[in-house]
């Protein structure tokens, strides 16, 4: 029910501050937006909200468009692709925002506030002191011309005031439900600087209004805001500046570790992070719509196109979400085994090369290569961990761990790999299961299972207690390479 009906023009927007490197509470909300918009065949709008010259930088929003498009969230209007409401920068609106404003000064929707900081601040000391409610008091709600003047004269500056309505509002949130927020609690407030600079407070509804948003869908840190913005939207009505009051919906929390808000500033929460570690775009997008939303009781993994099929407000849910690094990398992985084996080998490329992998250029064997890939496959939940899987393969020797050496090699090591030494030389190297075979047999003769007999031949040949198949991988290496390596490890064991 909560989605619009078939037909009517559902316009979304995606409207951050480029003050930092995105985070996945903002990827959620822009990818809530533009399954809604998709799911609805509407328009999702992407406006950079940077009228906040102190925080806002070039590069945060040259990061945000290149992370919305390495997420797949395309926009139908906004920067670089432009639109009927262009531009989609609000630095480049400023004009429009001083017309409002003077209109809204004009119609007494808003007014002049002569007060300064040093007067507000004692004052709310004192209404806080006295058990009284501390948003503006109203002071200069209704100066005359002469109050203004003299104002004027002393050298006073002024902010512009929004007048809110003394009534409470009331409004139905998509997600929420009916809310209502009494007139105490949300006071006159500022939408202009002193300096003449426009707030978020104003811009943000006011663009709102003018791209002709129909849906508002944001993080539930906003929902103290949308009562202001509901009675700066009749004004904007009024003035002839809104056609309609859009509807809101906002978006459950996600806390972090420890029960806490995830921060923008918690390492967990960087986009990049999440980039840098090889998850996919659509693992990532698959996790981050469970923040809040579900795909049907039985099922979390899901593709895109599923997600959008299915989207509905009426299933996003208000209770807070937890962000869960672990259901994270788990669904991840799920999408790694989804693509078919030559999107896989190509995503993994960039962990193949230099700055990840450690080894030659010259030395990779694309050959090889290929038959690992699907063996890693079925194993990597990030793409990152592709190189430490595979370094055995490129490296002219095996990484040396200390840990994992002192764990495989215990005493009668150094026998048993005698053993299994002269079964691999005899065995069929273009057939795991002989290779099996052979550890199996030397195992036998040393009273080990498999698992213990194949725990020293795996660190002598690629440095690690844990790795792919190591029978598959035994093959890939390659004979000689592989007993050289079992020969090395002899040498270190009986040195
Ligand atoms: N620029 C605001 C922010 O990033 C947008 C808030 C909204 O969606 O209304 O918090
Ligand atoms: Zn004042």
């Amino acid at each position: 029910m909560a989605n619009a009906t078939p037909g009517s023009a559902v316009r979304v927007r995606f409207c951050p501050s480029p003050t930092g490197n995105p985070h996945v509470g903002l990827v959620r909300t822009a990818l809530f937006n533009w399954a809604f918009a998709r799911h609805n065949k509407g328009t999702l709008v992407f406006r950079i909200e940077d009228t906040d010259a102190a925080r806002d930088s070039e590069e945060s929003y040259e990061q945000l468009l290149d992370s919305m498009r390495w997420l797949g969230l395309d926009w139908d209007e906004g920067p670089e692709v432009g639109g009927p409401h262009a531009p989609y920068r609000q630095s480049q609106r400023m004009d429009i925002y001083r017309d409002v404003a003077a209109k809204l000064v004009d119609g007494g929707y808003a007014y002049p506030c002569y007060c300064t900081t040093e007067e507000l601040d004692a004052r709310r000391e004192a209404a806080r002191a006295a058990g009284r409610p501390s948003g503006y008091d109203g002071t200069c709600r209704d100066l005359t011309a002469e109050q203004k003047q003299a104002y004027e004269a002393e050298g006073r500056s002024h902010i512009i005031r929004f007048r809110m309505p003394d009534e409470a509002t009331t409004f139905t949130d998509l997600v929420r439900g009916e809310i209502t927020v009494q007139a105490e609690n949300v006071t006159d407030y500022g939408i202009v600087r002193a300096n003449g600079a426009p707030l978020y407070t104003l811009v943000n509804p006011v663009d709102d209004a003018l791209m002709e948003i129909t849906h508002v869908l944001r993080g539930e840190d906003l929902l103290s805001s949308t009562p202001r913005q509901i009675a700066l939207y009749k004004a904007l009505i009024e003035l002839g500046v809104a056609k309609e009051i859009p509807a809101f919906g906002h978006l459950p929390y996600v806390m972090g570790e420890g029960n806490k808000k995830l921060s923008k500033r918690d390492p967990q929460a960087s986009l990049n992070l999440y980039r840098e570690r090889g998850f996919l775009p659509e693992g990532l997008l698959n996790y981050l719509s469970l923040l809040g939303w579900s795909f049907s009781a039985d099922q979390d993994v899901f593709t895109i196109d599923q997600m959008i099929a299915k989207f509905d407000l009426a299933d996003v849910n208000s209770n807070p979400a937890r962000f869960d690094l672990k259901k994270a990398e788990a669904i991840n992985a799920d999408h790694i085994r989804m693509l078919d084996v030559q999107a896989f080998a190509a995503a993994c490329e960039p962990w193949l090369k230099a700055p990840h992998a450690p080894w030659a250029p010259e030395d990779f064997d694309p050959a090889a290569w290929a038959a690992i890939a699907p063996h890693a496959q079925s194993r990597v939940k990030v793409l990152s961990e592709i190189t430490d899987n595979v370094d055995f393969l490129f490296l002219p020797e095996p990484v040396f761990d200390e840990a994992s050496w002192t764990k495989a090699m215990k005493e009668g090591s150094d026998a048993l790999l005698r053993t299994a030494r002269a079964k691999l030389e005899a065995a069929d190297w273009s057939s795991p299961e002989s290779l099996k075979e052979a550890v199996l047999a030397a195992g036998e003769e040393h009273g080990l299972k498999l698992g213990k007999a194949q725990a020293p031949v795996r660190v002598a040949v690629t440095g690690r207690t844990v790795g792919l198949p190591l029978f598959e991988s035994l093959e890939i290496l390659g004979k000689d390479r592989a007993l050289a390596r079992v020969d090395a490890a002899l040498a270190k064991l009986t040195a």
